[in-house]
């Protein structure tokens, strides 16, 4: 089938045609999370969105590198190199070494991303792992004449590169605006220019994460690892690079400069960008107390929702919405993608109970297919995809009722159409069915109880189990095979 993928470009600010560097290849940097605490929904959606993008390109054929990185220094608390270490600052709160926090939270960060189903990247490094590349490319960036150190401390010029590149590319602002709103802080009285940033930190002698440097102890600057990460393991251009939106202006701006500055060339064709999260119309941020977090919302337990809901639910809740729309949580929303999710998965688990007839009446497959793709080649518009799958719906339980008929052969058709586009695009599952084999290996043990009593003549005890598992709406039938059980 032929495709003509199309996406968004930040850069460009409208959809272009997928063309990517190498033909069938694909290289895609996304920006990972700082392990410093609990990854939140906004990341979570993010990573979603990505993982989605992945798992189309993948399915089209491309052989995609994914790298991700982890961001485990170097990352102060404002954007602007000023404020304390978060991870020093949290490890103070903790009682814990800086390692054992990072540690900590990216095992925390890996498991709520396998709930949510996601595939993980190709490569995961990590900042503390590249600190040479790190250093390495500020050298480079300096010996082209884009840096200068004071006082052990390496700062990136940007005067010196808007004479030369775009510094505003990315986000199309006016730089006058830019300077204007530059809040005075961090080292400014080092800094020639007020929008310079830090590529290499001097640490104070309390720092705990620290590395040698050309310019003695320090540590990276946070936008440096990214570039330096990206370059090691895509290349100076790759394709795809990727994150929230609310790094377009600050990190990935000074990404774009660093490796131009390094590279002499722009590190990204395409720069996508994730929307943000709300929550019952307002922005979700943890000062305003509406800032779930993964865990809770699966719980239900926070002030703000009525219960909890699956992490799968979760998911085609947020793929319910374009990853560049906003997604507004509220009750009432992931009532009724909960509702949503579970027709679906109720209809596709019909698929092996329907009955196969001499002819099809029930559609046009290869036109459902192609309205399928035809959603996801215009920028993964993974929304049009679900209203399509609905349709799908509809005609499984009709099928199911015995009001439409299919064919042997459409009916495998119609469950590849359902494995591809459900399960390896839009990367659902059933959630019920981990629930059913744990469920199982527990009958066992209890059919195991019962056949120990009846042997035993205990006729009070194995009847007893039997009656019980009635009330709770669980059969027993004995058979020739042995006691088989089934839901009523
Ligand atoms: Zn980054």
């Amino acid at each position: 089938m032929e495709h003509n993928l199309v996406l968004y470009n930040t850069l460009t600010r409208k959809k272009e045609k997928f063309v990517p560097i190498h033909p069938n290849l694909v290289g895609m940097y996304v920006c990972g999370p700082t392990v410093y605490s609990d990854v939140h929904l906004g990341n979570c959606r993010t990573f979603v969105s990505f993982d989605l993008i992945f798992r189309y390109l993948v399915h089209l054929g491309y052989k995609v590198r994914y790298v991700r990185n982890i961001t485990d220094a170097g990352h102060l608390e404002g954007d602007n190199d000023e404020g304390d270490d978060k991870f020093a600052k949290k490890a103070k709160l903790e009682k814990l070494e800086p390692m054992e926090i990072v540690q900590k939270y990216t095992l925390g960060f890996h498991d709520v991303l396998r709930m949510f189903n996601t595939i993980p990247p190709s490569i995961e490094p990590t900042a503390t792992g590249h600190i040479s590349e790190q250093i390495e490319m500020v050298q480079e960036i300096m010996k082209n004449g884009f840096a200068y150190e004071v006082n052990g401390t390496v700062y990136f010029d940007v005067d010196k590169y808007v004479k030369e590149y775009n510094y505003t590319i990315l986000t199309n602002r006016n730089l006058e605006d830019m300077l204007n709103n530059t809040r005075e802080l961090g080292g400014q009285d080092e800094k020639k220019g007020r929008l310079d940033f830090a590529l290499w930190i001097k640490a104070k002698p309390e720092h705990i994460m620290r590395w040698p440097s050309p310019w003695g102890v320090g540590f990276p600057g946070w936008h440096i690892e990214c570039s330096a990460m990206s370059r090691k393991y895509l290349g100076d251009q790759f394709d795809i690079h990727g994150g929230g939106m609310d790094l377009a202006a600050t990190h990935h701006t000074n990404e774009i400069a660093q490796s131009e500055a390094c590279n002499h060339t722009t590190p990204a064709k395409y720069w996508m960008h994730t929307n943000m999260l709300t929550v019952n119309g307002a922005r979700m941020s943890k000062s305003a107390g509406n800032g779930f977090l993964p865990g809770e919302l699966f719980t239900g337990n926070h002030p703000l929702l009525n219960r909890g809901y699956s992490p799968m639910a979760v998911r085609f809740f947020m793929l319910q919405a374009h990853y560049r729309s906003t997604l507004d949580f509220s009750n009432e929303a992931l009532d009724a993608a909960d509702k949503g999710y579970k027709r679906l998965m109720s209809a596709i688990a019909l698929l092996d109970k329907i009955a196969v007839s001499g002819k099809s009446n029930f559609g046009n497959l290869e036109e459902i297919k192609a309205r399928s793709y035809a959603a996801m080649d215009d920028d993964f518009n993974s929304p049009v995809l679900i209203a399509e799958l609905f349709e799908v719906v509809r005609i499984i339980n009709s099928l199911y009722d015995g009001k439409l008929t299919i064919t042997a052969a459409d009916l495998e058709a119609l469950k590849g159409y359902v494995s591809d586009f459900v399960f390896d695009i839009l990367g659902l599952k059933d959630d019920q069915v981990g629930d059913v084999d744990n469920m199982d290996g527990l009958m066992q043990i209890l059919i195991g109880i019962r056949n120990e009593a009846k042997k035993n003549k205990d006729f009070v005890t194995s009847d007893s189990i039997r009656e019980k598992l009635t009330e709770i709406g669980i059969q027993l039938k004995d058979s020739k095979e042995g006691t088989l059980w089934n839901k009523i």
